[in-house]
């Protein structure tokens, strides 16, 4: 079996790719002092990359840990996990398709976790949201009482069968989740929640909403997911990140 350390060399561009991940989403203003990003092992889709518990715009190589599919770190002693590492390990198990987990506390998106509104494409961009995006319930998993934080596997697992097959997942009074096929995908689509969160909200104000068609959305999606798209915005969000 590999050693932790052995993980981590064996996936040096992932483990790049996470430390500029947790700095342009502090950017980017998904995430403040809370929040985490996740990949899946490159080589071994039972493990997945997350830094220890630290505020990710101060998140540095060093803090990445190895994580197994149950949630907890391999080889880590003394360092102190985000309390809700579920949500990541839960969606690797579910999700053979996801590489890379973003959840967060963006404040825009809030509003469509806790009404009826249901958050819908209203740009090119946001395609990827699609016809419906799910809401999590965790008192139908867990009763009136909890602190809204996945803190078990067990909860993990909820929240993982309400995503289903969707890009993101809302958690009511709480935050989203959003994951993709690789971290540049799943960043993308975190930030670009919040922004159709906050634009939905502005044309609701103003009216009622023209939103894209399933099928708009879905060829919206396709467009946005080709690897020069992601790339290209991936890069100006890394250079403005390391500066
Ligand atoms: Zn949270």
């Amino acid at each position: 079996m590999s050693t932790a350390n052995d993980l981590l060399a064996s996936a040096q561009a992932v483990v790049e790719d996470l430390v500029a991940a947790n700095r342009i989403l502090y950017r980017q203003k998904v995430v403040d002092g809370f929040g985490h990003v996740s990949a899946r092992h490159p080589l071994d889709p039972e493990r997945f990359l997350m830094s220890q518990s630290k505020a990710p715009g101060s998140v540095e190589r060093s803090d990445i840990l190895v994580y197994g599919l149950d949630g907890e770190a391999i080889e880590a002693p003394g360092r102190r996990l985000y309390l809700e590492r579920y949500i990541h390990s839960a969606i690797y198990a579910a999700r053979p398709d996801v590489m890379a987990v973003v959840h967060s506390h963006s404040p825009a998106v809030i509003p469509f976790g806790v009404t009826d509104v249901p958050l819908r494409p209203v740009m090119h961009v946001c395609g990827f949201l699609g016809e419906h995006v799910p809401v999590f319930e965790i008192r139908a998993a867990a009763g009136p009482a909890t602190d809204l934080l996945i803190r078990s596997q067990a909860l993990g697992i909820a929240m993982a069968r309400a995503l289903g097959t969707a890009p993101v997942v809302l958690m009511r009074g709480h935050g989203s989740t959003a994951v993709g096929t690789s971290v540049a995908h799943a960043v993308y689509r975190a930030v670009y929640t919040e922004v159709n969160a906050r634009l939905q909200a502005d044309a609701m104000r103003l009216g009622p909403v023209n939103f894209l068609t399933p099928d708009e959305a879905l060829a919206a999606a396709e467009t946005n997911a080709a690897p020069n798209v992601l790339t290209r915005i991936w890069d100006l969000w890394k250079s403005e990140a390391q500066s």
